[in-house]
């Protein structure tokens, strides 16, 4: 196996198994730090294949290295799995959960993961049977939802000595990824005040509940002198329990985003002093919970251009005519106008509406973009040069995060997206191998993009992640 077409066939003929592996995955859904099913099978697939397993980094259970290989160049491949909220969704083109209230993947990191993984083992074959030196590397990267798996991995310094890290995302549109997403705080505020009968005698009680809704006020004055990209936004997860009774206990919790990592460190600075001041109006203290934090995704154009040239020689993805009237069904189980606005606001055509799935490998579009949310891709990105490409797994704009993009996760239109991504990923790492200026290339980029400063954690000292007790009892 030497040629390119070889190491895709590799995959291809694999295909059965790698769909195997994305099924079970949809089937067992899992939120992040709670991902031991699909931690279990992805680690049984790649000891099968002979890599060496490191478990458990960071401190989360169902976060893992898998290595094959020795010197350089170091390629890693890095694959999610965890699944989100509220999103359970039976396999089928209308909504109707499978269990009410139950997770699913509306991200598609079923396909996410085992598309990674079957890079990484194509790779190995290929180094194998080639007789090149190299190492492959999978990371088993939890809780990207939360922004927590690869930050806290990245604390570990598990991707310092990486050449390149190479990943993806399902997505409506085949191409490579100059885009980025903003950088992000996760904190919680929570102040402790004095509870009264709030008709008897208020004036002995110190409303916890006050000094939030003081916070809230101040942090709205704040966004009028705030950068116009900022975005902040908060839900009030404790606010007393009766009217009755003064609160002592109230909590609010905050996102603070922004293009990059300084201003989300001066927004939230801002927003520290606000929540101090709060307590202090209201004479009681604060108590801040940092859940996490990400960086900012820096795009590599290089990696981008390289992946996207190969994906053109890939070839678009063909669908059926029943694949194409599931996804008009997705479609249309939405509002009306919502994959229209959706369109508008990347600066598409609505009449990118009239075919459902779109096969063909589109012009990147996204390069100087930032979209509004975040992922801990960021972080490994600001380490090493890290590309990321897209490929059709769902329909058409329906909105992220739904359950449309459940019931395509789960069949052939979710399948055909996670093996165009295996073999762009499989053949980009690849090249890298085959050529070392492609490797020098990437890398004199991100010291540009990062005027050569290093990664600095933007996790507090001693934080630890947020490990659901059961996972960690099943980890001992
Ligand atoms: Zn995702």
């Amino acid at each position: 196996m030497v040629t390119n077409e070889e190491l895709a066939e590799w995959i291809e003929e694999r295909q059965g198994r790698f769909v195997a592996v994305a099924n079970e995955i949809w089937e067992k859904p899992q939120l992040g730090l709670g991902e031991t099913e699909a931690c279990k099978i992805h680690t049984a697939e790649l000891t099968k294949e002979g890599f060496r397993i490191t478990p458990n980094i960071g401190g989360m259970p169902t976060a893992f290295m898998a290595e094959w290989g020795s010197g350089s160049p170091i390629i890693g491949f890095l694959g999610e799995y965890d699944a989100l909220p509220g999103l359970s969704q039976k396999n089928q083109a209308t909504q109707d959960p499978l269990v009410d209230g139950g997770p699913g993947h509306g991200c598609g990191h079923n396909l996410l993961g085992t598309a990674a993984m079957a890079a990484a083992m194509s790779v190995k074959a290929w180094l194998e049977q080639s007789g090149r030196t190299g190492t492959v590397r999978y990371y088993g990267c939890p809780a990207e939802e939360t922004l927590i798996g690869k930050v806290y991995m990245a604390r570990e310094g598990v991707f310092d000595d990486l050449d390149a890290a190479i990943t993806w995302h399902p997505s409506d549109f085949n191409n490579g990824v100059k885009g980025s997403c903003n950088a992000m705080d996760n904190i919680k505020f929570r102040f402790h005040g004095k509870t009264a009968h709030a008709g008897g005698n208020p004036e002995q009680g110190r409303s916890a509940l006050d000094a939030v809704e003081l916070m809230n006020t101040g942090v709205n004055y704040m966004r009028e002198h705030s950068i116009q990209e900022a975005r902040i936004h908060y839900v009030i997860t404790n606010g007393g329990g009766a009217p009755n009774v003064v609160p002592a206990e109230a909590e609010v919790w905050y996102y603070v985003r922004a293009p990059k990592r300084s201003q989300v460190n001066e927004l939230t600075a801002r927003v520290r002093k606000i929540a101090q001041g709060a307590a202090l109006m209201t004479e009681t203290t604060l108590e801040e919970d940092m859940q996490g934090g990400c960086f900012d995704v820096l795009p590599n154009y290089a990696l981008a251009d390289l992946a996207h040239a190969i994906m053109e020689e890939l070839g678009p993805i063909e669908y059926t005519d029943e694949e194409q009237a599931y996804a008009k069904t997705v479609i249309s189980g939405f509002a009306p106008g919502t994959c229209e606005l959706n369109l508008r606001a990347r600066g598409m055509p609505e009449s990118m509406l009239d075919t459902p799935l779109h096969g063909e490998i589109v012009p990147i579009y996204d390069a100087g973009h930032v979209s509004g949310g975040s992922t801990d891709v960021g972080d490994v990105s600001y380490i090493t040069p890290t590309l990321q490409v897209h490929t059709v797994c769902h329909p058409t704009a329906i909105p992220g995060h739904s359950w449309g993009i459940t019931a395509t996760s789960g069949m052939s239109i979710g399948h055909k997206g996670m093996l165009l991504a295996s073999k762009a990923m499989a053949l980009t790492g690849a090249a890298l191998y085959l050529d070392q200026s492609l490797i020098d290339q990437a890398q004199a980029e991100l010291k540009e993009r990062t005027s050569g400063r290093p990664y600095e954690t933007p996790l507090e000292p001693g934080l630890k992640p947020p490990v659901p007790k059961e996972v960690l009892a099943m980890a001992k």
